[in-house]
């Protein structure tokens, strides 16, 4: 089989939780115009339907809608059971849905705290081992999460404590359980975006003097697109990365490079 061949994903089922908005929506189209089948996993249903109709639509991915919180471990389980149900087994998933918070650490309240480690990493736990369950099972799979450039810099001006020490976290799980499973078929690698310019970010009002600063920080001048993750998750997705796994890769214009 040629490269570009073993880096299609015909055939494949893939999952993306957060799948309704911004990078996760992204992701969905690229999985499913490289030939997946993708599962659209969103805690807001009618956002993942709307994209799962319109990836359909476009691409012709036997795509589904679903909805799950992430940080709930029976939901969770069911979503890994509904893709199984659907597709006869799971190939990938980029379990990706995140918020951030920002808020001077010692005026963070404890709820603010718990919610974005909540998500952020025991979501991407649970989501992990979920369908690492069924990957052992099947002997195969590739499973992707969303770390951040902020899992490696404390990115300024905005404070935001529990984010860095959540995609900081995210990173390690990734490494352990790469480890873990290196020797039965499952890959476990992560993605650390830089900024990057999402519809909800671009189009904030209250955003816009913040990304004037990103802008003036970052070596390119702006920030990345979501499509420019894409070809990083496709690989990574794919039988063209066999031998990647713990690894964790940083797509974010140079920005932590000095
Ligand atoms: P977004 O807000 O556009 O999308 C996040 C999605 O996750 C939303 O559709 C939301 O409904 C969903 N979600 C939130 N909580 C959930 C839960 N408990 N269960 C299920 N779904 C839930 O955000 P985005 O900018 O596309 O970010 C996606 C991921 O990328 C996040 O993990 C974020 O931390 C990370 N990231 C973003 C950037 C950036 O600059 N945009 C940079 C680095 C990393």
């Amino acid at each position: 089989m040629g490269i570009i061949e073993k880096m299609r994903l015909d055939g494949k089922a893939i999952y993306v939780t957060g799948g309704a908005s911004g990078i996760g929506k992204a992701a969905s189209y690229g999985f499913a115009e490289a030939g997946a089948d993708v599962a659209i996993v969103d805690i807001n249903l009618e956002g993942a339907r709307k994209v799962a109709e319109e990836i359909a639509q476009a691409t012709g991915s036997k795509t589904i809608a679903i909805q799950a919180d992430v940080t709930n471990p029976e939901e969770v389980e069911a979503m890994v059971a509904k893709v199984v149900e659907t597709y006869g087994k799971l190939d990938a998933c980029y379990n990706n849905a995140g918020i951030a918070v920002n808020a001077p650490a010692e005026e963070m309240t404890f709820e603010q705290w718990k919610k974005v480690i909540d998500i952020n990493l025991t979501g991407v736990y649970l989501c992990s081992t979920a369908a690492g369950r069924q990957m052992l099972k099947q002997g195969y799979g590739s499973i992707i999460n969303t770390a951040s450039m902020s899992g490696h810099i404390v990115n300024v001006p905005q404070p935001q404590c529990a984010y860095n020490a959540s995609k900081a976290g995210v990173i390690m799980l990734t490494k352990s359980l790469a480890i873990e499973w290196a020797k039965r078929g499952v890959r476990v690698n992560c993605i650390s975006p830089g900024y990057i310019g999402t519809e909800l970010i671009m189009q904030a009002e209250n955003l816009k003097p913040l990304i004037e600063v990103w802008n003036g920080m970052a070596p390119m001048g702006r920030l990345g697109k979501p499509e420019e993750l894409q070809s990083v998750l496709v690989y990574l997705a794919g039988d063209s990365s066999t031998f990647t796994t713990g690894s964790d890769i940083v797509v974010d214009g140079a920005f932590t490079c000095f």
